[in-house]
């Protein structure tokens, strides 16, 4: 059988299926302690069922349209056993009379109907076991997506089935050597899918109720190209896919010949890499890249046991600067909260972990975890030029705040002062709206355009319901990204744009108008970044910029785009 899905990271994969287990997930519920009183647990539960009604009703008309009419049913009655008082009020009654969370009460209400409906003698009753399993996987997820079903220790090769994977497991996964990825729900812009890029994993996503078609041990084909997943393939397909490809091939392609960044009317450009992983760091050399512009340090985290110590971290951060030898290196502060956190970490989870405490606020809050990490760029700062970047920096405030904490660590008095250059990511709109205030305190900034896009546009990266509104083509996008390069620029502030959005190729040539020299972008998008670049003339694009202020929708800059910008040769 073979399934259409979304391919999010390129690749192809072949092996047997690992399938994420639902009731391990359960257990991990009952565990979950209440955020608050009983009517904010009872408020939190039917938000999650109302959001788990909507996720159902759009995975029906998706197997509707396709005529898929038997599935579809099975999603219709999920929906209407979510409308059942029957199901919800035991729920909400165990949140009235015991100090359980949300999490605990779906776990347990959930847990008990299916153990009831197991030792019906009915078959027809105890195919509704799973029904009821599956609803209560939703629902688990709806309230917290940083829980997940256990400890799976997959074994190497496999492929991984699962509903929705965080980047955390997917670090502990990818280093077990799994061999790609089969999911229901990732945005394309996610952690997720950043990180499966990063480390050449094959993804495919958008395949409705992949956990419960997929049997554990079953063989499966994953071509993350076409988004293609084909369950037990016959050998003639297997043969195929053998003789078209590598098995289980990665995403950077290992003819590429590195090319000097430069456009056909002689302006040089620097392409830089982001790194997830620090076994990337060779990948800079490899493609010729211009350094690494965004080293995301909380991958690393995410794959220890404990909080790394100063020394450990020290250790890894002057591998991946022994791969560059001169070559600018930017790393940046772990930025946790919202999706990413270390699997040993118990962060407050907050009611919406993207506005809650994330990047440099959460630091702020836990010297625990800044101190050790600044000491080892500190020590890194010491032997090479190195720029530290402050993640998610929302104000001049924080900025002041920052430095001061930094200092003090570091044992000086002002920023000058600092063995590192100071760098600020500029994804949070009010530091894009302060910048010219911003710039006279810090040697660099990077605009992190995902974050950037996702808190102008009030639409989550990672939410699939509304991706077509995470569009960094809205002219308001475009216009504030304008003002922080003009700015950085009449500043000589070394501005670069990173992030998975600065890596498509058709904004490429929108920020060469915009005035952007210097791009980080992850490895899958690096050839079609620098082909970009070496395709398109300045004085061809600089139009756009004057043309900006007038343009009003993302109709009219993809119109542009589509008359001015010729695709790259191939
Ligand atoms: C961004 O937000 O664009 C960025 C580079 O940071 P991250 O993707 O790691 O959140
Ligand atoms: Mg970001």
């Amino acid at each position: 059988m073979s399934l259409s899905g979304q391919g999010l990271s390129p690749g192809t994969a072949f092996g047997q299926a690992r399938v994420i287990d639902t009731r391990a997930l359960l257990a991990a519920a009952v565990a979950v302690e209440p955020t608050g009183p009983a009517e904010v647990e009872i408020e939190r539960l039917r938000a999650a069922v109302a959001r788990a009604t909507v996720e159902l009703d759009r995975v029906q008309r998706h197997l509707a349209e396709r005529i898929d009419a038997g599935q579809a049913a099975i999603f219709h009655s999920h929906i209407a056993l979510l409308r059942d008082p029957q199901f919800i009020a035991p729920m909400e009654q165990a949140l009235r009379t015991s100090p359980l969370s949300a999490e605990a009460a779906v776990a347990r209400v959930v847990s008990d109907l299916h153990n009831q409906f197991l030792s019906q003698p009915i078959p027809l009753l105890q195919d509704k076991a799973a029904d009821v399993l599956d609803i209560g996987r939703r629902l688990v997820h709806g309230l917290r997506s940083s829980l997940r079903e256990g400890e799976v220790v997959p074994d190497a090769g496999r492929i991984i089935v699962a509903h929705s994977l965080t980047p955390s497991q997917l670090v502990r996964f990818a280093r077990q050597g799994i061999a790609g990825v089969v999911v229901e729900a990732c945005g394309p812009r996610s952690h997720t899918a950043i990180l499966a890029r990063s480390l050449g994993i094959p993804l495919v996503a958008g395949l409705p109720d992949i956990s419960g078609t997929i049997a554990e041990g079953t063989p499966v084909l994953v071509d993350a190209d076409t988004g293609r997943v084909t369950i037990d393939p016959a050998i003639d397909e297997l043969r195929d896919w053998h003789g078209e490809s590598s098995p289980n091939r990665r995403s950077v392609e290992p003819d590429f010949i590195p090319q000097p960044a430069v456009t056909p009317d002689g302006v040089t450009c620097q392409v830089l890499l982001n790194l997830s992983d620090p076994v990337e760091a060779p990948t800079v050399s490899l493609l010729g890249a211009d350094g690494v512009g965004l080293f995301r340090t909380e991958f690393y985290y995410m794959g220890c046991a404990n909080w790394p110590t100063a020394e450990e971290s020290y250790q890894v951060y002057r591998q991946v600067a022994s791969e560059l030898g001169d070559l600018p290196l930017h790393i940046r502060l772990v930025d946790f909260g919202a999706d990413k956190f270390p699997p040993y970490a118990e962060f407050p989870f907050s009611r919406n972990p993207s506005l809650g405490l994330r990047g440099i606020r959460l630091l702020l809050a836990r010297e625990d975890i800044l101190r050790p990490q600044v000491q080892a760029l500190a020590r890194l700062g010491r032997e090479r030029e190195l720029t530290v970047l402050i993640p998610m920096l929302d104000s001049l405030d924080t900025l002041h705040e920052t430095t001061r904490r930094l200092c003090q660590i570091c044992g000086c008095s002002e920023r000058s002062q600092l063995p590192f250059r100071l760098g600020a990511m500029i994804e949070v709109p009010l530091a894009a709206l302060q910048i010219r205030q911003i710039l006279p305190h810090v040697d660099a900034v990077s605009i992190g355009l995902n974050d950037l896009t996702q808190y102008l546009l009030a639409a989550d990266r990672d939410d699939t319901f509304v991706e077509r509104y995470h569009d960094a083509m809205q002219p308001a996008v475009l216009r504030l990204v304008a003002e922080v390069i003009t700015a950085a620029r009449e500043a000589f502030c070394p501005v670069t744009v990173c992030g998975e959005l600065a890596g498509d190729p058709k904004l490429t040539g929108l920020l060469l108008a915009l005035g952007l020299r210097s791009f980080s972008v992850s490895r899958a998008s690096y050839k079609a970044v620098l082909d970009a670049i070496c395709h398109l003339s300045i004085r061809g694009v600089r139009e756009f910029a004057d043309r900006l202020p007038e343009l009003a929708t993302a109709g009219e800059v993809r119109e542009w785009v589509q008359r001015n910008l010729l695709p790259p040769a191939p």
